[in-house]
Order: structure tokens, then C-alpha cells, then sequence
């Protein structure tokens, strides 16, 4: 048992007061607060561009889209793949945004990493002991979301899998747990959020749009996780949530997201002055 009375974690634990900053490009995950937006599913050429635009014209800090879509059912929309990776190149090239994408299989860690700046491990395969051994071995940014079934113990020994493979670059992400609740599509378990600061060093980020399944809960729930203390929020946006291939019930328009960015920064600075 370490002092935080979790079994075996080790490299995760808070000892002392030294905090992890991930970099990625010239962001720093744990200082301030970073915003992550984009679609869910990277769906076309301009379906991206023009998302990647307008949230980065609203001070998102990264961008996010699927290419690889771990989608309950074998007959939905499964991602583009390698041209999808091209495509947040390109994205990235026009906007200056550092891109995040989710790898689901451990063969693909090295030729994703060539087109990703920060690897998305998603709740679905928060412990893929495989994926992580291999995550550990790269030093490319893992952005570490919460299993929906998962402890916080279980979820620090996923990050401890990283972490004791030589890579030090974690970001968690908490994305809610499946409860007995069905008005949500998950119940962000906001209390992770401070629970964590208290375990870890490791930065950790919310992610109300799975999280809460809902458009109209992420404005409130994001607002929440800022004040919980979180280090960065990554939320999904669409330039037309109703075409949506995946998850458009949870899609921001790029106007919502704009309107929340004016709200967040200014909390940001309001909490920075309590603390
Ligand atoms: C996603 O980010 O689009 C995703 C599939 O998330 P999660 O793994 O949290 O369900
Ligand atoms: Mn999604």
C-alpha cells in the first residue's frame, strides 16, 4: 500500500507537491486551463477544417476527432482511418492546433503516433494491458480516459501501466461511470476530479459531452468540472450536430462552444484568484 492507501501505486502517487505538466507542442496540460474541442468522428475534409477553425477562432487549445471509432454496434460508422489521420494533419498544418486521436490497437501505436501529437486511450480500453504497455514505451502524450466500469485505484493502475514503461506523460480524463441513472448516457463523477488532485500528480481533464450525453448539460458540467478543479475540459463539436455520424445528441454547435469558451476563461481567472 502506498501513503494514499491505493495498492501499488507507485509512479502515479502525489508525493510532495510536484506536479506533472504534459507538454504537447507549445501547450502545457496542468498549468492554467486547456481546452480540447473538435468532432467526435473525423467525417470529411471540410467537416474538420471548418470545425477545427471555428474552435480554434473560439481559444480552443487543442483539437480532438476520432479516427478510429470504437462504436457499440459492428454496422456504425467505424472512422476513416489513415485518411482521417491525413485529414488532422492538415487541420493541424491550417490551425497551429496540436491534435488528439484515439489508437485502439496496440499494432498502431507507432504509425498513429506520426500523425497525433497526444494518444487517446478510450474508456472502452482503459485497461487494454496490451495498449498500454505499448503507450508506455513511446513518449508521445496519452491522454488516459476513465474505464465506465472502473475504480479510481483501477483507473491510477491503468496510468501506473504507462508511467512504469518509461513514458511520463499522462493526462486523466474523467468521462463518467456507467450508475443505475439512464437520464444521462453516463454519471460524470465529478468528485474524481478533486479526489485525484489529492492521489496524483498527473493533470486531469473532464469530459462532460460523454460524460453527460447531453448538448444541454455541458455548458453547467463543464462550468462544474472547472470549478472541481480540473486542468482541461475536451469537448465535442460539430459544425452540424444533427448530421453527426457519431455521438451528435452531445454535439456543441460551434456557436455553443463560443459562447461557453466567453463564460470559461473568465471563471478560470475568477477560481486562479480564490486559490
Ligand atoms: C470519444 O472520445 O469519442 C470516445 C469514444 O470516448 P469514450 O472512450 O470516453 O467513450
Ligand atoms: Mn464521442
Amino acid at each position: 500500500m502506498s501513503a494514499s492507501g491505493l495498492k501499488n501505486i507507485k509512479l502515479a502517487a502525489l508525493n510532495g507537491s510536484e506536479r506533472t505538466i504534459v507538454k504537447v507542442g507549445d501547450r502545457r496540460v496542468g498549468e492554467g486551463l486547456t481546452v480540447i474541442a473538435g468532432p467526435c468522428s473525423v467525417e470529411s475534409e471540410e467537416q474538420l477544417l471548418e470545425t477545427a477553425q471555428k474552435v480554434k477562432a473560439a481559444g480552443a487549445d487543442l483539437l480532438r476527432g476520432g479516427v478510429f471509432k470504437p462504436r457499440t454496434s459492428p454496422y456504425s460508422f467505424q472512422g476513416l482511418g489513415l485518411k482521417g489521420l491525413k485529414l488532422l494533419r492538415k487541420a493541424r498544418d491550417e490551425t497551429g492546433l496540436p491534435v488528439v486521436t484515439e489508437v485502439l490497437d496496440p499494432r498502431d501505436v507507432g504509425w498513429v503516433s506520426e500523425y497525433a501529437d497526444v494518444l487517446q486511450v478510450g474508456a472502452r480500453n482503459s485497461q487494454n494491458f496490451p495498449l498500454l504497455k505499448e503507450l508506455g514505451k513511446t513518449d508521445k502524450p496519452v491522454l488516459l480516459k476513465r474505464g465506465m466500469y472502473s475504480t479510481i485505484e483501477e483507473w491510477l493502475n491503468s496510468a501506473e501501466y504507462i508511467l512504469s514503461g518509461g513514458n511520463p506523460n499522462v493526462i486523466l480524463c474523467e468521462r463518467g461511470i456507467r450508475t443505475f441513472e439512464t437520464y444521462t448516457r453516463n454519471t460524470l463523477d465529478l468528485s474524481a476530479i478533486p479526489s485525484l488532485k489529492e492521489l496524483t500528480h498527473l493533470p486531469v481533464i473532464s469530459d462532460p459531452s460523454h460524460g453527460t450525453g447531453k448538448a444541454s448539460l455541458i455548458e453547467p458540467m463543464s462550468m462544474a468540472s472547472v470549478a472541481c478543479g480540473a486542468d482541461g475540459l475536451i469537448l465535442e463539436v460539430h459544425r452540424n450536430p444533427s448530421e453527426a455520424l457519431s455521438d451528435k445528441e452531445q454535439a456543441l454547435t460551434p456557436e455553443q462552444f463560443s459562447e461557453l469558451m466567453r463564460k470559461l476563461r473568465p471563471l478560470e481567472k475568477f477560481l486562479g484568484g480564490l486559490r
